[in-house]
Formats: C-alpha cells, structure tokens, sequence
C-alpha cells in the first residue's frame, strides 16, 4: 500500500471520496487537469467566443467539440474546426479528416452513454451556407444522440435544428432561451469524462 503512493498521491474530495492523481499522466480519476489559465482559454465560433472551461469537452489539434447553447435533445453537441472557417469546401483534407473522425469518435461514445435513456441512433448534420440554414458562419457538425419516437414524425427533427439558432426567436422564445453557464459548464465536465485520452484534450 506504502509503495503504491509513491507512485500516487491521494487526497480527499469534500464528499470524502478519494480522487487518485496520477503523475504520471497529470489527470485526476482519469480526467486531465486544467488550470484556470486553460479553463479561460478561448476558441472562435464564428463571431461567438467560446470558453474552454464552460463549454469544450473535446479538442484535437484541428478540431474541438462543444456543448450547445441550445440543444434540440440531451447531448446535442456541436464539432468544429479549429480555425475559423465559413464553408466546409475552405477546409483543408487534413481538417476535414480530422473533424469527422473526431464526430465519429464523439458520437460513438455517446450513443453508448446515451443508450440508458433509450438511444439508438445519430444524427450527423452539417448545414452549409445560408441557403442549407447555417447561421454560424464557421463549419460545425451537428451530432445528435437519437432516440426512437423523439420526433414524430421523424423529419421534425429538421425543423427543430432550424427554430434552435440564436437569429431566428419563435413566438415561444421566453421558453427557448440559452441555457446559463452554469448549465453548461455541468454538461461540459460530464461529457469530458467521456474522452480521458490525452489525444482528446489537447490544449
Ligand atoms: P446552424 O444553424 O447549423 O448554423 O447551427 C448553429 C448552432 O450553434 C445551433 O445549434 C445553436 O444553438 C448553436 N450555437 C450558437 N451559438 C452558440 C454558442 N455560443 N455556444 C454553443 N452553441 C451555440
């Protein structure tokens, strides 16, 4: 027991439960730490900056992924290229391979989250330029954890992706308004617990 803390050092959460911190890997309970510095860290959205530490649960070199301000279903998250680009024909081969094997990555691992609430299936949407409904002039895929009988009939998914954007308020928008920070940010350490790998949480 000795020898294994020479190799771990642990110490106490407030709920009493032990936290392992590896030095080995720098993480905690499999999760890599951040400090505020990187928490604070910011990445473009179009117009929109968004706060590592409120919002991205998943980041590559190329890419990273973020929860969205106003999911259409639990977990409706957003996958985005690094660099700010409008149309998905500016990206280069090598974001383009990166963001959708980051989306399959993603939402692989939240279809399997997700199947306790009776997910079955995926939704992968990329609306491209303002003709097809994008609203945020940066390349983003939709991934969508689907379940059988949400959306009846199936095709008003579409039109649920297309009410949720920010520019476009329905009558009922006092009930359609952006989730806190706070909301977020609980949805954020959550979902990052999902992607422990190092090559998943490149700051
Ligand atoms: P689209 O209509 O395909 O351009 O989708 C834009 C998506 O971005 C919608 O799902 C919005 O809810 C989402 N969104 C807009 N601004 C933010 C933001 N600051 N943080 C997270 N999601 C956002």
């Amino acid at each position: 027991m000795t020898r294994a803390y020479s190799f771990y050092s642990i110490f106490r959460r407030r709920d009493g439960r032990a936290r392992q911190r590896s030095r080995v890997s720098g993480s905690i309970n499999g999760v890599l730490e951040e400090t505020p510095e990187q928490r604070a860290r910011e990445y473009a959205f179009g117009p929109h900056r968004i706060r590592r530490g409120v919002e991205v649960f998943f980041s590559t070199r190329l890419t990273y992924a973020m929860v969205n301000v106003r999911p259409i279903v639990e977990h409706h998250v957003l996958v985005v290229p690094r660099r700010c680009v409008a149309r998905f024909a500016d990206m280069t081969h090598e974001e383009v391979c990166d963001l959708w094997l980051s989306a399959q990555c993603i939402g692989a691992r939240l279809e399997v989250y997700g199947q306790a609430r009776g997910v079955t299936g995926l939704q992968f949407v990329l609306q491209d330029g303002s003709g097809s409904g994008q609203t945020v002039p940066h390349v983003h895929v939709h991934v969508v954890p689907r379940a059988p009988g949400d959306f009846e009939p199936n095709d008003l998914v579409y039109e649920a992706l297309e009410r949720s954007p920010l520019r476009r308020l329905s009558p009922d928008a006092a009930t359609q308004r952006n989730r806190s920070d706070e909301d977020m940010t609980v949805e954020r350490e959550e979902l990052r617990r999902l992607f422990p790998e190092r090559e998943h949480q490149v700051l």
